[in-house]
């Protein structure tokens, strides 16, 4: 059983005077056997974060506990906590064998035999069983990041703590370890802490994921919940690839006005809005419908920047018409949104097109504080998967 519970956990750095605040306030309830992203870009913190629960940092301020109890006063060495750096740091002159023996032979008084059956059982798992008398400069990347997993492995930690470890791999073998890490940890069953700043390792991997801005928690839920029910824009622009489109608006009663279009509301949607003055407007590259005739309030036409095809879809990314260079093409400087369509649909560039966006699939936020005031409605049949 392993709890892991940041209580309003704060880090600050002092920097000449200056105090730097990484992590500010988080607190998260990780349960036993979950498996958390901690995602957000570069310098939010998340390093910060995973070294206060190893123990390699200080916390500051609040409490870091494992299944209810305080570990912040103990030393690394004597967590119960096993940790996977994205720089694999395995030591050159040490065979495998030795590089997953020496954990052990450090922090535990485990026998010799048990020592030998506990690595040799981690290498089967991770399959490198053949390569445990090689050195480590004698082993691609993607097998020294398994040696480094095995080495985690048979310490049969409460805790593993994951800092960016799939990051040095090409984007294939990623894909592949991504998949048997998610494997490994759900057999393993043991609560862990993984770290990335790529979303897409983030909605693929966590059962839940915590997302991070500049040391702040801004939410923690499952993937899908963040994705369609984000807290804020900050969330909501983050999660999902390629991002939300926004446009800055003003509300004029129930219609909301933006630089290059109108958007009138229900009195349901403007009612979510009606303290707002000023609104963001977030809709999903797939809620851009493309449709042949403007017979709509939400229809508006639009032409087609650029198409990128991506095989099974293509990324049509679209100006509102008017902002085309003397009927030539839309012109650089203006800004464009983008649809996803399907893959078999033939779109090209400089062709008119209706861009849809329907009133359910909008997201709408404070401009002033980024708070989300009203996001998409799901249909409940399109949350279940329907039974086999
Ligand atoms: P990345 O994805 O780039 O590794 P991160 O989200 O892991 O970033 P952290 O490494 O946790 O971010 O850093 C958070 C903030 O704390 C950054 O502004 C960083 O510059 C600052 N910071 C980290 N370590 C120190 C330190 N030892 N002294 C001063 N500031 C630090």
């Amino acid at each position: 059983m392993a709890r892991l519970t940041l209580d309003g956990v704060t880090k600050w750095f002092d920097d000449d005077g200056d105090r730097i605040v990484a992590v500010d306030d988080a607190t998260i309830e990780i349960d036993d056997g979950e498996f958390l992203v901690l995602v957000g870009p570069s310098g939010c913190g998340k390093s910060t974060t995973l070294r206060m629960i190893a123990g390699l940092e200080t916390v500051s301020r609040g409490a870091i506990r494992l299944d209810g109890a305080a570990i912040d006063d103990q030393p690394p060495t004597t967590r119960d906590i096993a940790m996977v750096f994205q720089s694999y740091a395995l030591y050159p002159h040490m065979t495998v064998r030795e590089n997953m023996r020496f954990g052990l032979e450090e922090s535990t008084t485990l026998s010799d035999d048990e020592m030998d059956r506990r690595v040799e059982d981690a290498a089967e798992m991770m399959g490198i069983a053949d390569l445990l008398d090689r050195k480590p400069s004698e082993l691609s990347g993607g097998q020294q990041q398994r040696v480094a997993l095995g080495r985690a492995i048979v310490r049969d930690p409460e805790v593993f703590l994951m800092d960016e470890p799939l990051s040095n791999l090409d984007a294939k073998l990623r894909s592949q370890m991504r998949t048997e890490l998610q494997r490994l940890q759900e057999d393993l069953g043991v609560t862990t802490v993984y770290v990335t700043h790529d979303q897409t390792e983030a909605m693929t991997m966590g059962d839940r994921i915590a997302i991070l801005d500049d040391g702040e928690l801004q939410q923690v839920g499952t993937p899908l919940e963040c994705y369609h029910e984000p807290a804020n824009r900050f969330v909501a622009g983050f999660i999902g690839e390629p991002s939300m489109n926004f446009f800055e608006m003003e509300r004029d009663g129930d219609t909301l006005v933006g630089e290059e279009f109108a958007y009138p509301l229900s009195a349901e949607t403007a009612e979510a809005v009606a303290d707002a003055d000023r609104v963001t407007l977030g809709v999903r590259p797939e809620d851009v419908e493309l449709v042949s005739d403007a017979d709509a309030d939400h229809d508006f036409a639009t032409v087609v920047d650029v198409v990128e095809p991506m095989g099974n879809e293509n990324n049509v990314y679209l100006a509102f018409e008017g902002n085309e260079a003397d009927g030539e093409g839309v012109d650089e400087d203006r800004r464009t949104f983008v649809a996803t369509v399907d893959g078999m649909r033939a779109v090209e560039a400089d062709q008119p097109v209706v861009a849809r966006i329907p009133e359910e699939a909008v997201h709408l936020f404070d401009a002033d504080t980024g708070e989300a005031l009203r996001n998409r409605t799901l249909d409940a049949a399109e949350t279940t998967l329907p039974s086999v």
